[in-house]
């Protein structure tokens, strides 16, 4: 599933590759992805406009669009996009030149890309395009997404914000990194892997954190953060082996525990990420 540095891939090659482009047509015939927008609404609302500008809150991108005469002037709607758990960003160059980004490839790349798991397509000018290409279908593309639903981005979140954000309540705090409304960006694999790194139990009660492992937890999010960017995305976790029966930790050769938890797949280090006196 794409987690926030494969969401930022996404974005960034928008950014570099897709803006400045007049949009001449729009396929926006998958209704369930389009939803709540009829097919044909979304297709309306951008042909005439360019890209001018993309944006990221998480795994939410969204794009600033021109008005209709001037392409370097906004004006237009903002066109909203979500990778879901398996979307990537397919753009296609003037010169028929293919860059991706997004999900990681390699969970498809035993199968050629299947025309059907276009789910969305701009159609530029200059022949080039810009696809969603989703075989899961869970991903979703909206005019003027509301961004605030989303709490801050995780990596742009400030010690004090996250303190404020993660203590609040009784929810297990695997349960409170995964929800998008406090902190947007995080899922399953980045919350096991920020959880380890912090040495803290995925089931303890965010009232009962203790300042230490509040601020370990943070120091986690940040360092996780910048290293699954810089080596391609959250399945180059350093805990992502043990992940499976029988696996150990990695630090300390302990048996990892599984279980449920915020409704996802976990995976903890028995010894150092045992769940403390009072924490459950
Ligand atoms: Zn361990």
């Amino acid at each position: 599933m794409p987690e926030l540095p494969e969401v930022e891939t996404a974005r960034s090659l928008i950014a570099d590759q897709a803006l400045h482009r007049r949009i001449v047509d729009v396929d926006d015939s998958d209704s369930y992805v389009v939803r709540p927008h009829p097919p044909g609404e979304l297709r309306n609302a951008l042909a005439g406009r360019s890209l001018i500008a993309a944006h990221r809150r998480g795994k939410t991108i969204w794009l600033e669009t021109s008005g209709t005469g001037d392409p370097a002037t906004p004006g237009g709607p903002e066109l909203g996009i979500h990778l879901g758990m398996s979307g990537r960003i397919v753009v296609t160059g003037p010169d028929g030149s293919v860059a991706e980004g997004g999900d990681p490839p390699y969970r498809y790349s035993a199968r050629p890309a299947r025309a059907v798991w276009n789910r969305f397509t701009l159609t530029f000018a200059d022949g080039g395009s810009l696809v969603l290409r989703d075989p899961r279908r869970l991903g979703r593309v909206r005019l003027n997404p509301d961004i605030g639903v989303l709490g801050p981005d995780a990596a742009q979140v400030t010690p004090a914000e996250f303190r404020a954000l993660i203590t609040r309540g009784t929810i297990a705090v695997k349960a409170r990194l995964l929800d998008q409304s406090k902190i947007a960006g995080i899922g399953n694999l980045l919350a096991d892997e920020i959880l380890w790194q912090a040495k803290v139990s995925p089931l303890a009660r965010v009232s009962t954190l203790s300042s230490a492992q509040v601020n370990r937890l943070y120091r986690a999010l940040k360092s996780v953060l910048e290293s699954a960017s810089a080596e391609g995305g959250a399945h180059t976790g350093a805990i992502i082996a043990a992940r499976h029966p029988g696996g150990t930790c990695p630090r300390d050769g302990a048996p990892m525990v599984h279980g449920v938890v915020g409704g996802r797949s976990t995976w903890w280090c028995s010894r150092e990420q045992a769940l403390r006196a009072g924490q459950r």
